[in-house]
């Protein structure tokens, strides 16, 4: 195995090792990445590509990491389209985090309220967790998560 707990708190490292429980576990599961529902923010499709080691940067990656990374990014975007009809997302990596992470953030409809672009995705993320909060919520993303699952299963 790949990842090496860390002797401090990291998000990144609760989600590998098991200690953060988040919508259906995880989706998908390569060597050295996993493709989970983000743990935060509800919104149905909403995909993070998560590095098994605590690494920050893409370019702390191995050669096998980088080979990898690009197939599960495809892998986890065509998901979103083919499964869920997710026509534009964007991509985010931030690494002022300690560990790895990926978001690919799909667009929605009611996303449009938001000033289009990068800048609004922090405020598109702290309004779906304000605001997709009913039981017809928790069912959309719930059913997201099963048509996700059995994409990557059949794949
Ligand atoms: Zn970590």
């Amino acid at each position: 195995m790949v990842h090496k707990r860390q002797d401090f708190n990291c998000f990144g490292c609760s989600i590998q090792n098991g200690e953060h429980k988040f919508p259906g576990g995880f989706l998908y599961s390569g060597r050295y990445f996993n493709i989970v529902q983000d743990p935060c923010i509800p919104i149905p499709g909403f995909l993070v590509v998560n590095a098994k080691r605590h690494i920050a940067s893409i370019a702390q990656f191995t050669p096998s990491e980088t080979k990898e990374f690009t197939q599960i990014v495809y892998i986890a975007r065509k998901a979103m389209l083919e499964a869920l009809g997710l026509k534009t997302a964007y991509l985010v990596q931030e690494e002022r985090s300690c560990h790895f992470h990926l978001w690919i953030l799909p667009e929605y409809e009611w996303m449009k309220k938001f000033k289009p672009g990068i800048s609004s995705a922090r405020k598109i993320m702290r309004y779906a967790t304000e605001h997709l909060i009913t039981k017809r919520d928790q069912g959309n993303l719930a059913k997201s998560i099963r048509k996700l699952k059995k994409y990557f299963k059949d794949i």
